[in-house]
């Protein structure tokens, strides 16, 4: 059971070397602690694989520092929604419940699958053994796009990982593989009977217009889901206003998190997100004592 102290600094949506994070969970704790977060969530993409690291580096940094740093176990689970690929994060999850962990299993099995179809479309537009390159980078780890994107970048092919999603990669585009990722109704269900909360992450990001947005927060909320979030870096104020209107239109509380991938995109700091309006409910009051 957490109890947090209230007037906490929050990053609740960060990545590692887990997925598709620069920094191994040792090193991100220490960098989340120098950047002054007093609470940071691990969310990686479909796994858990980095959360006990996590957690014992935070314990040993705690026995030397007189700012405490407090992980919290998450996971960022890929998801569909009306034809939309959606992430929907889990918050204070059992990192060790073993059906998370087997549902999270199978999402990496898809992840591999979707890896060689990756790599014929590629063979099939000229671009050759990518997928080679890739697996001999990352070892065992299951690749994802930004491995590929990483390629197609030092091969001169794209300048940018926004070219290379905006060309190849991205949801429709020429070398995209669709993967059956389960339902919003479904990840729900998953970080719920893992005893965490459901959070829909970067709400922004879908490109979805205003009516298809309130469609998609309405059937995340029906599923049980617990908050949105609302502040999140690069967003303007309108932007925030309005997600801030739909979390209370549909009693949803409000989250907030970098989503922190390292180093590559100086412009997303840790612990660094616009002000969350005052008429929100953070997520954290499930964990705070007044
Ligand atoms: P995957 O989980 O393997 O499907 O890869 C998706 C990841 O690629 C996201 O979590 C982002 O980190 C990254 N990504 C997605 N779209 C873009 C984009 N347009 N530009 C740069 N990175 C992106
Ligand atoms: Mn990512
Ligand atoms: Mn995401
Ligand atoms: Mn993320």
């Amino acid at each position: 059971m957490l109890n947090l102290k209230p007037n906490l600094t929050y990053d609740l949506h960060a990545h590692t070397l887990a997925s598709d994070g620069e920094f191994s969970p040792e090193r991100l704790v220490e960098l989340a602690q120098r950047a002054g977060v007093d609470v940071l969530a691990l969310t990686d993409h479909d796994t858990v694989a980095g959360v006990e690291t996590a957690i014992e580096a935070a314990l040993a940094l705690n026995e030397k520092s007189e700012a405490p740093i407090t992980v919290l176990p998450g996971v960022e689970i890929s998801s569909r929604w009306s034809g939309v690929d959606i992430h929907i994060v889990g918050l204070n999850i059992s990192h060790k419940d073993e059906r998370l962990v087997e549902r999270l299993a199978m999402q990496n099995e898809k992840r591999c699958a979707r890896a060689a179809v990756i790599d014929r479309k590629l063979s099939k537009l000229g671009v050759e053994g990518v997928l080679a390159e890739v697996q001999s980078r990352v070892g065992d780890k299951v690749p994802g796009r930004p491995d590929f994107a990483k390629i197609l970048i030092e091969r001169g092919i794209c300048k940018t990982f926004d070219e290379v999603f905006r060309k190849y990669l991205g949801q429709g585009k020429a070398a995209y593989a669709m993967i059956e990722w389960p339902t919003v109704e479904e990840s729900v269900a998953w970080i719920s009977e893992a005893g965490g909360s459901a959070v829909l992450a970067h709400p922004a990001r879908y490109k979805l217009t205003r009516t298809k947005l309130s469609r998609l927060i309405a059937a995340f909320q029906a599923a049980g889901g617990a908050a949105i979030e609302v502040a999140t870096p690069g967003l303007d104020k309108g932007k925030i206003d309005q997600l801030a209107n739909f979390a209370e239109e549909y009693r949803l509380m409000a989250s907030v998190g970098s989503d922190y991938h390292g180093a590559a995109t100086p412009w997303v700091q840790l612990g660094r997100y616009p002000l969350l309006p005052k008429r929100c409910t953070p997520i954290w009051s499930l964990w705070t004592t007044a």
